[in-house]
């Protein structure tokens, strides 16, 4: 392997960190958050997501002003691991002002993204 692809196994969000390949979008979610514009705070822990994330079907749906975050999952064709992306974003108009992005490698939202 060359280092080329290592590298992109480190800075891309959809590329195994264990075996360098590309990893299959497998699901993808929207979701409420209850934070409005100027009152964002970052959080780490997958339970804040947990406990308030509310699910909803398009953007359409977040009242102005408000935060939502789209939980998209990856899974490694080569070794099958998932890794489950957090991104929080605030809606203006067409666009997406995102936050940081926090990523989950051991199935801490699993059971939050299948059954809810
Ligand atoms: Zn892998």
């Amino acid at each position: 392997m060359g280092l080329f692809s290592k590298l992109k196994a480190a800075v891309k969000d959809d590329w195994c960190g264990d075996c360098s390949s590309k990893m299959d979008e497998i699901e993808k979610r929207l979701y409420l958050m209850p934070m409005s514009v100027g009152h964002y705070v970052d959080h780490k822990e997958a339970q804040y997501y947990i406990k308030n994330l509310i699910p909803i079907n398009s953007k359409a749906e977040v009242p102005i002003g408000m935060y939502a975050c789209r939980i998209t999952v990856y899974r490694c064709p080569e070794c099958q691991k998932r890794i489950a992306m957090v991104l929080p974003f605030l809606p203006v108009r067409d666009q997406e002002r995102t936050e940081f992005a926090h990523y989950y490698k051991n199935g801490e939202l699993d059971s939050f993204i299948w059954h809810n």
